[in-house]
């Protein structure tokens, strides 16, 4: 029988002598049965003296019990497994060569100890997982962090413990699902194939806190065993969610900036079903904003900025955002809302305001104009949606402050106009602009005295356009500096030009409150006035009453320098704003245009008052010594009525309309030709000389 034993097998008697041996020990031995029967084989193989296997055989004979161990014999360099049982006269032992697996399985320890020495320098928790998917190793840090697992009630795994079950603890199913299916593929992997690896990034709560790891998983070359690392970003996730944060949101108040609200708004644009009410969009726009920040400074009106975000933040739905698009700028958004609940809401919001902000115990009065649009079925751009609410809110502006505006299809032409207006005046534009110059004249002789100039635009499509199409816009992007720049040079030179040819008449050059609190004014005028060399008291630089009341303190500054030098200052359009006649009077001013709105209320007003405010607002000038001028003499009851309240100058479309500049000397020179008396001529009928 084990004569078939694919082991070496042989019986020795009581004193060591071979008394058997199968086929299997004769190729072993590399000796037949018939030389080693009956010899002793410590005779035969005398390198075993003395060694384990001499001294196991004598304890075998000994006690009787079976042995077995692994016995290393020296001349052939080679590992057996010896199980030797004892036998009615001697013992059987059988011999197997596992210096092979012996050998691998020396080496595998010494990998594995080198492997766990250097998982322990690894400052992340790292494990091996064997074949079977059960822990092999596990390093100090994966320790530590079970640790802080075990503090918040979860298990942790350890060696012996299945991998993927240890993972499951405390994750999310998705996370895990994901890890376990990484994992499994780097398994299922050929051992010998090239070594795949796999990464992936989770969150999980380690005791008190929400932890952040990378796992990094890779199989071990010629083995189906995978090393994995989790490594803790937990301060490299926080910093990119606090910049992408910031990146989408304003810094300020901490609401969405405008690329959030955008995304916000296609979200909720999508979001509607069929029928479902639209997505509307107010913009909000603070009135005056710059003053509260140029008079209480920036500390203030952010700390105001913050507070109005607040408000708005508690007017509206959950669901429903408020943003921030920048400067005094905010937006609303409300998701299926209506025409009439959007207007709703856009009123709402006003009342917020009803209440004073404060800040630094100062009590500040706030309003805002409100654009309303709200998506139909053709609006799927927010952007769109956006600039419809941005075009109401426009309108809203431009109609006074406090106003609730609902966007119209019209209002989207008007904002692309604003858009092609502006990116011309950034173009070419500035030289297709022409000056007209309105004659203005003496009431008391009816001679001109002088002009204003008024800008136009000669539009190569569209034609002559008139300034109110395009100074806003021009205001808003700040063109208007450079047009008034080039309009001080052209109209100081028109003005000298004309002198010179013996038609001296004083220059009326309108100035935006832009280019008034731009503090390049000054200079702009003084160059203008040295490269024409045109008197300075030939130039009358026209401000409007709100752009001086905006800011009277630095109003005041400015009009001081410019009176130093000699030139002019009238405050333009008076009556029409509501800045306090002390402020406005205390101010340098020489000449004070008032607007044809007074004169219109005045001719509407009962035949007793006729005149009486315009006569009280003359009076007022003459005992200041400033000139007063007349807009809009449109009739000859006009021309009568600001003759009868005593003012000093006029000009109106009865007068002389705006004309260009090659036809001024031939107006005047014809005026003088018919005797010099404007308002005589203008009454009289059409004597007077038309332009165009
Ligand atoms: P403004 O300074 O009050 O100019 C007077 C406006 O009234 C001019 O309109 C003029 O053509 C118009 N007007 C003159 N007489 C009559 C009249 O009898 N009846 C009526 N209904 N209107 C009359 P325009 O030229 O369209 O200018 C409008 C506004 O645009 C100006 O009002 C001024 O504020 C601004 N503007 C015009 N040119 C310039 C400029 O060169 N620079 C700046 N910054 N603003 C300008
Ligand atoms: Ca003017
Ligand atoms: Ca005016």
């Amino acid at each position: 029988m084990l004569a078939g034993v694919p082991d070496a097998v042989y019986r020795l008697d009581p004193e060591g002598r071979v008394t058997y041996l199968n086929a299997a020990a004769e190729s072993l031995f590399q000796l037949s049965a018939a030389e080693l029967i009956g010899r002793r084989l410590l005779d035969v193989f005398p390198a075993a003296k003395g060694t384990l296997v001499e001294d196991q055989l004598r304890e075998i004979l000994g006690d009787g019990q079976p042995r077995q161990f692994e016995y290393f014999y020296e001349p052939r360099d080679h590992w057996f497994e010896i199980r030797a049982f004892p036998y009615p006269d001697g013992v059987a032992v059988f011999l197997r060569d596992v210096d092979d697996r012996y050998r691998t399985d020396l080496r595998r320890d010494t990998e594995l100890r080198e492997l766990t020495a250097v998982l322990e320098a690894l400052p992340s928790a790292t494990v091996l997982v064997g074949d079977d998917g059960r822990i092999l190793v596990v390093n100090r840090a994966w320790e530590a962090d079970g640790e802080l697992l075990r503090s918040g009630g979860v298990e942790p795994g350890g060696v012996g413990d299945v991998y993927l079950e240890c993972m499951s603890r405390g994750l999310l199913p998705t996370h895990h699902a994901a890890i376990a299916a990484g994992v499994i593929r780097l398994q299922a992997e050929e051992p010998d194939g090239v070594p795949g690896s796999f990464e992936y990034e989770y969150s999980t709560q380690l005791g008190s806190f929400a932890t952040w790891f990378h796992l990094q998983a890779a199989r071990v070359p010629f083995s189906r065993r995978v090393v994995v690392t989790h490594t803790d970003v937990t301060e490299r996730v926080r910093g990119e969610q606090a910049m992408a944060w910031r990146a989408g949101h304003d810094e300020l108040t901490g609401l969405p900036n405008r690329a959030t609200l955008l995304d916000m708004i296609a979200d909720a644009l999508t979001g509607g079903a069929p029928g479902a009410p639209g997505t509307a969009l107010l913009v909000l726009d603070l009135d005056g904003f710059k003053t509260v920040n140029d008079s209480l400074g920036h500390q203030l009106g952010d700390r105001l900025l913050r507070q109005v975000g607040e408000r708005l933040a508690e007017q509206v739905r959950p669901g429903d955002a408020v943003g921030r698009l920048g400067g005094d700028q905010f937006v609303v958004l409300a998701r299926e809302c209506d025409q009439a609940e959007a207007a709703a809401l856009a009123f709402r919001l006003q009342t917020t305001f009803a209440l004073p902000f404060t800040a630094s115990g100062i009590s500040v009065p706030l309003s805002a104009s409100i654009g309303v649009a709200v998506s139909r079925s053709d609006v799927r751009d927010p952007h769109q949606l956006l600039s419809d609410a941005d075009a109401a809110m426009f309108a809203a502006k431009s109609s006074g402050r406090d106003r609730v505006h609902l966007f119209s299809p019209g209002l989207r032409e008007a904002a692309r106009w604003r858009l092609e207006v502006a990116t011309r005046l950034r173009g070419d534009a500035i030289d297709q602009l022409v000056v007209h110059y309105q004659p203005v004249v003496r009431l008391d002789t009816g001679e001109v005295d002088g002009v204003e100039a008024l800008v136009r635009w000669q539009h190569p499509e569209r034609g002559l356009l008139p300034p109110d199409s395009f100074l806003s816009v021009a205001e808003e992007t700040g063109q208007v500096i450079p047009i008034t720049r080039w309009l001080l040079r052209e109209t100081t030179r028109k003005a000298a030009e004309w002198a010179a040819q013996g038609l001296p008449l004083r220059m009326s050059v309108n100035v935006s409150a832009r280019h008034f609190s731009a503090e390049t004014l000054v200079r702009d005028v003084r160059t203008a006035l040295r490269d024409s060399g045109l008197p300075p008291d030939q130039l009358v630089l026209e401000l409007t009453e709100t752009s001086v009341a905006e800011d009277p303190t630095r109003a005041e500054d400015q009009l001081t320098v410019l009176r130093s030098f000699g030139v002019r200052v009238a405050i333009d359009d008076f009556g029409t704003g509501w800045s306090s006649l002390a402020q406005l009077f205390a101010l340098p001013i020489g000449t004070l245009k008032i607007d044809r709105s007074l004169l219109n209320a005045a001719e509407r007003a009962v035949a007793g008052e006729t005149g009486a405010v315009l006569h009280a607002i003359v009076e007022l000038t003459r005992t200041l010594g400033i000139k007063s001028v007349a807009e809009g003499i449109e009739t000859p009851e006009h021309l009568r009525m600001v003759r009868a309240a005593g003012c000093d100058l006029a000009q109106g479309w009865l007068l002389g309309q705006a004309m260009p500049a090659e036809e001024v000397p031939r107006f005047v020179r014809s005026v003088q030709a018919a005797g010099g008396d404007l308002c005589a001529l203008a009454v009289a009928g059409d004597a007077v000389p038309q332009a165009g």
